[in-house]
């Protein structure tokens, strides 16, 4: 069984596509060093996506440290539940590594990923001590901490984290491309109408809180595309 990837291309503004094995190793990363497997951690989903950004930021991070780096967590359908009802690892943008290292070697790893500069947000030790989260979250978030705002045009994996809540939700007719097309805008807007939130069509902090927390590990349903 090959899983479908997606993989937003920050350079071009497109989604692309691939159907890869899972030892494959995922698109633009370099050297072996992180597979399909490895990326999907602990979710069993057939479908999985991430920006060309975040993959080429792993790159540089393993280049630099310079030794194997074991990523345990990363990718997770919304509905699979994990973290909070808004994390970075829906949009599958955000890594947990560095599982089995000392702690003072996650501090080091810390610094250096701080020092890159690629990386969004790197997660404090107060957090969580016993793995470093780093993410290439899209800005400015429509919440704190959260998703951006999307309307139609939008083209990105926090498309594909509504796209996938709405559908969970018996939205249906969004799809599942990372595209907001007319079809998600229908969707959003039938959500908005049976919440008694504005039907405007646009997924700003309000609409994002309301989809988020209602479809955070509740498991697959009937309406789920897989
Ligand atoms: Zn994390």
């Amino acid at each position: 069984m090959s899983t479908k990837v997606l993989v937003y291309n920050d350079d071009k503004e497109n989604m692309e596509l691939y159907y890869l094995q899972e030892k494959d190793t995922m698109p633009y990363v370099t050297n072996g060093t992180l597979t399909v497997g490895e990326f999907r951690g602990s979710s069993d989903s057939p479908t999985i996506w991430t920006n060309r950004s975040v993959m080429e930021c792993w790159n540089t991070l393993r280049e630099r440290w310079g030794k194997p780096i074991g990523v345990k967590f990363a990718f997770k359908r919304i509905w699979e539940g994990g973290h909070g009802s808004q994390s970075q690892h829906y949009a599958g943008t955000a890594m947990d590594m560095a599982q089995t290292f000392t702690n003072e070697e996650r501090d080091q790893l810390r610094i250096l990923a701080e020092e890159l500069g690629c990386w969004e947000y790197v997660e404090p030790a107060e957090l969580t001590p016993v793995w470093v989260h780093v993410d290439k979250r899209l800005t400015p978030p429509a919440c704190e901490a959260g998703y951006i705002k999307l309307a139609l045009g939008s083209v990105n994996t926090n498309v594909l984290v509504l796209q996938d809540a709405l559908n969970t939700l018996g939205f249906i007719g969004a799809g599942l491309d990372g595209i907001f097309g007319p079809g998600t805008k229908n969707a959003v807007k039938e959500y908005q109408e049976s919440r008694d939130l504005d039907p405007d069509g646009v997924v700003g902090c309000e609409t994002w809180q309301n989809i988020t927390k209602e479809v955070k590990g509740t498991g697959m349903t009937d309406t789920t595309i897989l």
